[in-house]
């Protein structure tokens, strides 16, 4: 039964490399696409410079980008490195995934909660928009994986959700509170000039949204090692813009390190977790 195991998953592994590969191409159509409010299905995907349409040989996830150097075989225009990163850890992530998990309904349930945060990454950096399909539609999904064998358990699930929610809207409002007393504070971002009560309090409806997401698919500990690795790559990275001179007024979005704490915790959550449990105890 062993040996048969050792034959299994270096190819499972693989599998899941490559399935997490195509997986990612397709968020980085998702992650294009839906903010523009363009269709997920078709057309199929065309240089966004010459309109050539990309040819099934030209569009292998990783590969294709180093084979034609990022460029379109057509009018040569540079396409970013970050289409093929996004594929790349897309693929390391579900590889990541089944050798931890292995290849049940667990790798599944995984692998989805991964896709929606790296999708949540893109359209957070692109567009400062988190889509409800992905923050509210991903709580539901998380939910019913709750239910299934080896799932967390539909109470604990949608307890850690409202808790979560709960938490970042409170965040919200004393945030709010506070910075309605400095009008202005921060500077609303391009194209959202219109919303900039989003951006007085640094905590966006978007990230409420993907707090309870989270916490539907982690469950309890899980998420607060979530979140504090959330707050403190935040906190970090935004005294690091400063020093580095970035224009403070300009908000930061939270997204992408909520669903970083989210991935790290996915991996190592309960490791970090009695970590901390046993030094807590053995003060
Ligand atoms: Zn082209």
């Amino acid at each position: 039964m062993k040996t048969i195991m050792c034959i299994e998953e270096p190819i499972l592994i693989l599998f899941a490399l490559f399935l997490g590969m195509i997986t990612g191409s397709f968020l980085n159509v998702v992650a294009w696409r839906v903010p523009r409010g363009e269709s997920i299905i078709h057309p199929s995907s065309r240089c966004t410079s010459c309109g050539v349409l990309i040819k099934w040989y030209d569009n292998i996830p990783v590969l294709s980008w180093f084979i034609l150097r990022g460029r379109c075989r057509y009018c040569g225009e540079q396409f970013s490195f970050r289409y093929a990163l996004v594929e790349l850890v897309t693929g390391l992530l579900f590889a990541g995934i089944v050798m931890k998990y292995g290849a049940g309904i667990l790798f599944f349930r995984d692998a989805v909660f991964v896709s929606l945060l790296i999708c949540v990454i893109l359209t957070d950096i692109d567009h400062w928009i988190i889509l409800d399909s992905v923050s509210i539609g991903g709580a539901i999904v998380g939910i019913v994986f709750s239910i299934l064998p080896g799932g967390i358990g539909i109470l604990r699930s949608i307890s850690t959700a409202a808790g979560a929610f709960l938490l970042f809207f409170l965040i919200r409002q004393i945030s709010e509170h506070i910075l309605k007393q400095k009008p202005g504070y921060t500077i609303a971002p391009e194209g959202h000039e219109d919303e900039t009560d989003e951006f007085q309090g640094g905590m966006g409806w978007g990230d409420i949204k993907l707090a309870a997401m989270i916490g539907a698919f982690l469950g309890p500990s899980a998420t607060v090692v979530a979140l504090f690795i959330a707050f403190l790559t935040g906190a970090l990275t935004g005294i690091g813009a400063i020093i580095a001179g970035r224009n403070r007024r300009i908000p930061i979005p939270f997204g992408p390190f909520l669903a970083f704490g989210a991935a790290v915790s996915l991996f190592i959550g309960q490791e970090i977790w009695s970590l901390y449990l046993s030094i807590g105890l053995s003060y």
